[in-house]
């Protein structure tokens, strides 16, 4: 029979702890060989299995990590290129009724001003967006009895009603919000959200009851069972993630796997990105500056590098939560998209009122502009920036986008419709200096297409953009 993922008291734990232990005491055994076997089946980009990616976790062995990390540039330039998916989160309200002790918005932080923004402020919110250039927003939301999934839709609807750029409106929004029952994200999917985000946080459950001691959020397997419901609902992309620095890290990616394959098992199509923030100091609280797993710079690196070879053909997604030096040496091992100039307070994009530390979410690691990111992204170290959206907008989503990918599709497709929209980017919102890096750099990947006729149809794209013509794919 079907499960009812909407029945709470039928939701299973399909996260095996006493199995990840098992994985992570044999991974401890490993030897070189085993390790060297793992990197080589990973490069033939089938992803790995939980197991295998414990060992590579748990080598210590420098200069194999290194072999790690070579493996997943390699892997990363080879499905990606130097294509660079760019968006910005949109918070919509920090109103909360949760208590995760990690987190500024908790309902018993009472410092924290509370704000939830009404459709005018999120059209002045989307307008400044827009006019930096954004094509592709991450709408961010509390946790708040009053604010059913009908409020969220509408939200939805906002964003998509402004048109205040010069070259078009912002084309998909995705969604980081509290798990929703299936009639709700029913409801989501009705107003056309791109991908459905929902962080697991931790995926031990003792931890979880530990850290999360209020409100609907207590509920370990109604999180756990969300991408199934959205699924269900009919979302295609889902997008999940932990929060580095609560648990054991090795346990986390292997709770992540096991929920990937659990979710391919049942509906036939894992998720299209996962997150991996990192816990940052937050606005009263204690665990966020003292976190108990604290993540070091290089074992941080190694779960990006890690799941690049583990989910070779899953988008891996990066915040500003992390600094811009250390940002630039994830995304050689296989971060594919990335946030940008982002404020995490509702309002903070037109009312320089909030835009102060004090009251964001966390504490930002790279403050810097769009633009002031473009430049150094594209300028400094040729990755191409991208607001493409061609693939959501003609349908090809979850199973659908997966199998493109497999056959070189992001390269042969994403890649030039990225040069468009990076081209449309220079054209109206640049400034001098990022437009010449930018139309040097766009010049250079032109130059290395050798299909001749790929490179005269993207040529003629270029042109007609220069011309005036905008929104081309
Ligand atoms: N309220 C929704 C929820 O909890 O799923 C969505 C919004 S919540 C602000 C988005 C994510 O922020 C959480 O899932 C959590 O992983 C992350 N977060 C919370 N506190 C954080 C902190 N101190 N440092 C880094 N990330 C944090
Ligand atoms: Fe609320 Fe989400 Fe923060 Fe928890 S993580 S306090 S649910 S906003």
């Amino acid at each position: 029979m079907k499960q009812d993922y909407n029945a709470t008291d039928e939701l299973t734990n399909f996260i095996d702890e006493d199995l990840i232990w098992s994985e992570i005491a044999e991974a401890e055994k490993a030897d070189k060989a085993q390790v060297r076997d793992i990197i080589a089946k990973a490069l033939e980009r089938n992803g790995l299995t939980p197991a295998e990616t414990a060992i590579l976790l748990k080598n210590q062995d420098k200069d194999l990590d290194e072999e790690i990390f070579d493996a997943a540039k390699s892997i990363k330039k080879g499905i990606y290129g130097n294509r660079l998916v760019l968006f910005a989160p949109l918070y919509i309200t920090n109103e909360c009724g949760n208590q995760c002790e990690y987190c500024g918005f908790n309902a018993k932080n009472r410092s924290l001003q509370r704000r939830t923004l009404t459709s005018e402020e999120i059209h002045k919110e989307v307008e400044v967006l827009e006019k930096q250039g954004h094509k592709r927003l991450l709408l961010v939301y509390g946790e708040h009895p009053k604010h059913d999934a009908d409020w969220i839709a509408q939200t939805v609807r906002d964003v998509y009603s402004v048109t205040s750029g010069k070259s078009g409106e912002i084309r998909r929004v995705n969604i980081n919000c509290a798990p929703l029952d299936v009639e709700g994200f029913r409801k989501l999917h009705e107003v056309g959200i791109g991908t459905y985000q929902c962080f697991q946080e931790t995926y031990h459950t003792e931890t979880y009851k530990k850290l999360h001691t209020g409100g609907r959020k207590t509920d370990f397997l109604w999180r756990l069972h969300t991408m199934h419901r959205a699924m269900e609902a009919g979302i295609d992309d889902v997008g999940m993630g932990t929060l580095f620095g609560l648990h054991d890290t090795t346990f986390e990616v292997l709770g992540l796997l096991h929920h990937c394959r659990q979710l391919e098992r049942d509906h036939g199509v894992g998720p299209h990105t996962i997150s991996f923030p990192r816990l940052e100091p937050a606005l009263g609280s204690e665990i966020a500056f003292n976190p108990p797993y604290p993540t070091s710079g290089h074992e941080f690196k190694k779960i990006v590098a890690v799941l690049r070879l583990a989910v070779p053909y899953t988008g891996l997604i990066l915040t500003t939560r992390e600094n811009a030096e250390f940002r630039r040496e994830l995304i050689e091992v296989g971060v594919s998209q990335l946030s940008a100039g982002s404020r995490t307070y509702p309002g903070a994009y037109s009312d320089p009122e909030y835009d102060r530390p004090d009251v964001q979410q966390f504490c930002i690691g790279d403050n810097r502009s769009l633009d002031e990111i473009i430049l150094s992204i594209a300028g400094e170290h040729g990755y191409v920036p991208s607001w493409c959206t061609a693939c959501y907008r003609m349908g090809r989503t979850g199973d659908h986008f997966m199998e493109l990918a497999k056959t070189g599709f992001i390269q042969k497709f994403c890649l030039p419709n990225g040069l468009l929209t990076f081209k449309e980017y220079l054209e109206d919102y640049a400034s001098e200096e990022t437009r010449k890096a930018g139309n040097e750099l766009i010049q250079r990947e032109v130059e290395s297409y050798d299909d001749p006729k790929r490179k005269k149809i993207l040529m003629d794209r270029l042109a007609r953009m220069e011309a005036g013509e905008r929104d081309l794919y």
